[in-house]
């Protein structure tokens, strides 16, 4: 029997984000807030019982990687290694990608974490979501997150595999985000960053982490805006200037928030006015940036 579903893969924003420290193996310590937003690529799901096993990925643009490295296979074959099936259906997996790739918006950690959930559904109902988290924590730091976000916020700290629920942005905020055109790589943007040490590691960051929370709570944006942060901006902004001025231009622009989210180098404005948010991404694409729009998606919606 043929069985198909269909699900949204949502992007991730950094509302803060701070490395505390590292670790002796290397591994960064941070704090972050991050939720997820109505920004999505679209997975469809096809299997055939009747078929022998198999597994193919297709996408939509010619520029996502749809072999083993994708990390939607890696996903499948992690789940399947862990809950070995005598006889796994034909599957097929068509992707539409509709978030920047190498944005800071975690859209490969998202497809996973939505190839988890639906293979899950299909194949594994009694999987918990927990141990769905365990799996994930493997394919990449942030796909645990990927999946838990879907029922709301959350706080991240350790090395960001410490999750928590945590307040959440206002649904009602138009968020406008603006791929700088540039690319950057991860691993680069921490080496930069430990090249500035004394940067952001300051000593009541543990403070400055709850009074973000609170702010988030609050509901307020002006307060979230004083008590948000993103330790990447300075480095990334030194790296790549075009970044530094997008940034600048969403302010410009009437953001009532301007935040870039991960470690680059997409832009996010926060706008309370859904018509001043449509302008400024109009404005953007005008001048030859891709501009989207989104909102908070948050945890009274099922996703
Ligand atoms: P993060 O915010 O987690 O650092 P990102 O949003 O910056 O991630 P991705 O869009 O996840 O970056 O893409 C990073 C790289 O991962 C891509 O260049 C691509 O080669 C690879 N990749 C693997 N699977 C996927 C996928 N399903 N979608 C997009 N890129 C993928």
């Amino acid at each position: 029997m043929e069985r198909k579903t269909v699900i949204s893969a949502y992007a991730k924003i950094n509302t803060y984000l701070e490395v505390v420290g590292k670790r002796e193996d290397g591994y960064h310590e941070l704090h972050s807030h991050m939720q997820l937003i109505t920004l999505s690529d679209t997975l469809t799901i096809t299997t055939d019982d009747t078929q022998p096993f198999s597994l193919l990925l297709r996408c939509d643009r010619p520029e996502v990687p749809t072999g083993e490295d994708n990390l939607i296979l890696r996903a499948a074959r992690a789940l399947f290694a862990r809950y070995p099936m005598r006889r796994l259906p034909r599957i097929e997996i068509d992707l539409e990608k509709k978030i920047p790739m190498q944005g800071g918006l975690a859209g490969g950690s998202t497809d996973a974490a939505a190839t988890l959930i639906a293979l899950r559904d299909l194949l594994y109902p009694a999987v918990t979501e927990e141990a769905l988290c365990t799996i994930a924590a493997t394919i990449g730091a942030d796909v645990p997150f990927c999946i838990r976000g879907r029922r709301g916020a959350q706080s991240a700290r350790g090395i960001g595999e410490i999750l928590e629920r945590a307040p959440e942005l206002d649904a009602r905020l138009t968020l406008v985000l603006v791929s700088p055109g540039t690319a950057v790589s991860t691993p680069a943007a921490f080496r930069a960053l430990d090249a500035q040490a004394d940067v952001c590691r300051m000593q009541d960051a543990e403070a400055r982490f709850s009074a973000m929370l609170e702010a988030v709570g609050s509901g307020e944006l002006s307060r979230i805006e004083r008590a948000s942060f993103n330790c990447f901006e300075e480095v990334i902004f030194s790296m790549q200037p075009r970044v530094g001025q997008v940034f600048a231009q969403m302010r410009a622009r009437g953001a009532d928030m301007t935040r870039m989210s991960g470690s680059g180098p997409t832009i996010v404005g926060y706008f309370e006015n859904a018509e001043a948010a449509r302008r400024c991404a109009d404005a953007f694409c005008e001048s030859g940036f891709d501009a989207y729009l989104a909102s908070p998606l948050c945890a009274a919606a099922d996703h």
